[in-house]
């Protein structure tokens, strides 16, 4: 199997290893075109809504490329090609799967630096981000699965676990290319097709990992790209051939899409927002614990669905903590995503940075105090400074709804038991994170916090192999690691 001859792979990429592509300057050009089709059966194809829409890269507001908005016609040749490709998929021996799985992983770390800048130029996050999480974890994503496709016999003993079918997958704009991989790995290793949606202002990485499909012959028609914004979505949601649908996003559409499902007979699993509590103890480690603080919350701007947006800190040590807060974010650089050194880089979308806007106003309006960073922002593109408010109360509209921007309330406690009650008090139960010196803390606050993950001294850590999911408003089902697998099987 050797790449196709339309793909042009620089030759170091070929025989680079993971450091030389750190140790490089971030110049790559990477070629993009003026417009892009969808992957449909294995090749790449004209809507049939003939329309398409804008690609912007957030950094410069510079169009990027064209982008096929696909409808129901063009919804219903996807899942039928997703369809027909499922009987043959799920028949092949499981090792042969696992193959495909692992040469994709592979063809993902040899053209990693451009899927870096692609990633980066598309959706605003900071290259190094790009470069040193998303695309290396979008590859191990397809490295741990294909490592499941031959052993799911072993993965739920006694059990026989039997592929759905179609699955719809529709994910958000804040990971575009580790989502993609999230979804459609456990997919392909139990044996299962796909229709992907990503999000409309991030398609290009998805777009570019077909190419990898059609570079390792996956079978046409296993995995199938289609692009558009909410309304193709909801084609795709409501299409009578899908036997599963799997949504990462917000709360509201996560809510849309479990009512459309209902009484259909439809799997579905949703991973949505979330607000959550990084509590720090009066005995934490200071330093090392506010570091973690910024890093949660300011992390690809702060759209992350766990990102660690209220900030809990025991009385005795608020004004210390506040005090290194503000040094540590005052550090942070903001600008050009494509420069090495930057921190934070551009938010997402105009559309995003007016609900960014939105809840800061909320914050000066309800009686918060807000401080934001000095630093200089571009003159062109979506930018916006690390901001945090003290004097937040649990009622405010910042502490309790999700802003997905890098925005951060402040709020203290005395007790254990009053940082427990109010890290819970929210309709979210996604991530939370506790900054103690105490193991017997950690092991008693952990077990009594309603959320899916919890770090300790520590925040924002993935591993493929550990499930990730939500409680209450932020979702069902969990992807990663053994429990992920139940997502995508019947066990009979
Ligand atoms: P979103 O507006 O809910 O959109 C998510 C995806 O759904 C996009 O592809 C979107 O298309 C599509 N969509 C919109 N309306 C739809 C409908 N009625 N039916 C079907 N699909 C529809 O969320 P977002 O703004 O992209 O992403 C941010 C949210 O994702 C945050 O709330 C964040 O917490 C959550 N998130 C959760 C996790 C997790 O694992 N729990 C991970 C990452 C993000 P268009 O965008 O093209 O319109
Ligand atoms: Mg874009």
């Amino acid at each position: 199997m050797s790449p196709s001859p339309k793909t042009k792979v620089a030759p170091e990429l070929e025989f680079g290893n993971a450091w030389e592509y750190a140790a490089a300057p971030e110049s790559v050009k990477v070629e993009i075109a003026d417009k892009y089709g969808m992957f449909i059966n294995g090749a790449f194809v004209a809507p049939k809504s003939r329309r398409y829409m804008d690609s912007i890269n957030p950094a410069n507001e510079e169009l990027l490329s064209k982008i096929a908005v696909a409808n129901e016609d063009d919804v219903d040749r996807a899942v039928a090609a997703a369809k027909a490709a499922f009987p043959k998929w799920k028949k092949l021996k499981a090792s042969e799967r696992a193959k495909y799985l692992f040469r994709i992983a592979r063809r993902l770390q040899e053209r990693a630096r451009e899927f870096s800048v692609l990633e980066t130029l598309d959706g605003g996050k900071p290259i190094k981000e790009s470069r040193d999480v998303d695309i290396p974890e979008a590859a191990k994503h397809f490295f741990y699965h294909a490592g499941w496709a031959d052993k799911l016999d072993y993965a739920f003993p006694g059990r026989k676990g039997r592929p759905l079918g179609v699955c719809a997958q529709i994910i958000p704009w804040n990971f575009p290319l580790l989502m993609a991989a999230w979804k459609i790995a456990p997919a392909l290793a139990c044996g299962n097709t796909v229709v992907l949606k990503p999000a409309e202002t991030t398609s290009l990485t998805a777009l570019r990992l077909a190419e990898i499909f059609e570079e390792v012959g996956l079978p046409p028609g296993v995995v199938n790209i289609i692009t558009g914004a909410g309304e193709t979505g909801a084609a795709l949601v409501a299409h009578k051939d899908v036997q599963k649908v799997a949504f990462t996003g917000s709360t509201p559409v996560g809510k849309a899409i479990a009512k459309q499902c209902a009484g259909s007979g439809k799997r579905l699993t949703l991973e949505l927002g979330g607000k959550s509590p990084n509590i720090i103890f009066e005995d934490a480690s200071l330093d090392q614990a506010v570091d973690g603080i910024v890093q949660g919350i300011f992390f690809n701007q702060g759209h992350v669905c766990c990102a660690g947006s209220r900030l809990f800190v025991q009385e005795g040590v608020m004004q210390e903590v506040l005090a290194k807060l503000e040094v540590r974010i005052q550090s942070l650089r903001v600008g050009d995503p494509m420069d090495k050194n930057t921190d934070l880089g551009a938010i997402n979308s105009l559309g995003q940075l007016a609900t960014i806007k939105r809840y800061i106003e909320a914050g000066d309006a309800e009686g918060a105090t807000r401080h934001q960073s000095s630093a200089k922002l571009p003159k062109r593109g979506y930018y916006l400074p690390p901001t945090w408010f003290t004097g937040v109360q649990p009622s405010h509209t910042i502490a309790r709804e999700e802003i997905f921007g890098p925005v951060l309330s402040v709020m203290s406690f005395r007790t254990p038991e009053e940082a427990i009650s109010r890290a819970n008090n929210t309709p979210y139960g996604l991530a939370a994170g506790i900054w103690t010196d105490k193991g017997s803390k950690i092991f008693d606050i952990a077990s009594r916090l309603k959320a899916g993950v919890v770090w300790c001294n520590t925040y924002n850590r993935f591993d493929a192999a550990s499930p990730f999911g939500g409680f209450k408003q932020s979702g069902f089902g969990r992807e990663g690691g053994r429990q992920g697998l139940l997502s995508y099987l019947e066990l009979v």
